[in-house]
């Protein structure tokens, strides 16, 4: 099923949920109050409506990938409120949790370049990358200080320090979540370029709201948590549109 289905099928769930709150007490509404309803019904058509139109511009942004009214509160709305009923009908329909998370992330990464896109290009960028990218026998430490790398090339952080560089960011290496906010906080980006596993990069995208966080999964070539991998051209096509953005008015 793809996100869009996903998406329709999440919202006439919620719709038929919210038609059955009205009729299910419907007899009993106007036997409290002859106005209560129609008070009712206006009250709950006013949120189908609502989830609705939130709806349709979340399918509009996959779909076409542009920025649509109020995708910053979209977005937030997304990731509080809608990723656990997204589990749970991704469920029903027999995905697994990991589908929904990479939809989710696929979601999350198109509002994020729609806000960007929109006249307000971040200038200070944070690619924030897992510990586990390292070479399982380097020596070295780069959890404080990944400028320590030798870049000797065993390991992706090497072109990582050269993108770095390259399109004038910031780089760092997370050994788990706690570090990882503090290293947001001290750098205080306008866009994290987040990279780790479906569990880490969904919970961080959750944490950091409303931060704008672009996600990109690892590749784990040797199973979980050992010299993972990361796609480098992709890491390097979202440096490359951002930083191609112009200011709005400029
Ligand atoms: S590239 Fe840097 S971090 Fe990776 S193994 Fe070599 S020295 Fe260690």
């Amino acid at each position: 099923m793809t996100l869009v289905g996903l998406f329709g099928l999440t919202a006439v769930l919620i719709l038929a949920l919210l038609g059955l709150s009205y009729f299910i007490p419907y007899y009993g509404f106007g036997r409290i109050h002859q106005s209560l309803p129609i008070l009712m019904a206006l009250l709950i058509g006013g949120v189908g409506l609502l989830v609705l139109v939130a709806f349709v511009l979340l399918i509009v942004v996959t779909l076409l990938g542009r920025d649509v009214p109020f995708s910053q509160k979209l977005r937030s709305l997304v990731i509080k409120l809608l990723l656990p009923v997204l589990i749970k009908v991704g469920r029903l329909v027999g995905l697994r949790k990991e589908e929904v998370q990479h939809a989710f992330v696929a979601l999350n990464n198109e509002l994020v370049m729609a806000q960007c896109r929109n006249g307000h290009p971040p200038q200070k960028i944070l690619l924030l990358m897992p510990h586990c990218l390292q070479n399982h026998d380097c020596p070295v430490k780069i959890t404080y200080r990944v400028e320590n790398c030798k870049r000797c090339g065993k390991c992706p952080i090497k072109d990582l320090l050269e993108l770095a560089s390259r399109y004038g960011v910031d780089l760092a290496v997370a050994t788990g979540g706690t570090f990882a906010r503090r290293i947001v906080i001290e750098t205080r980006p306008d866009l994290i370029i987040a990279v780790a596993c479906e569990r880490d990069l969904t919970s961080g995208i959750q944490d950091t709201t409303p931060l704008p966080v672009y996600g990109i999964f690892n590749e784990r070539p040797f199973g979980p948590c050992f010299d993972t991998r990361v796609g480098l051209e992709h890491v390097e096509s979202i440096l490359r549109e951002v930083r191609s953005l112009k200011p709005e008015g400029s």
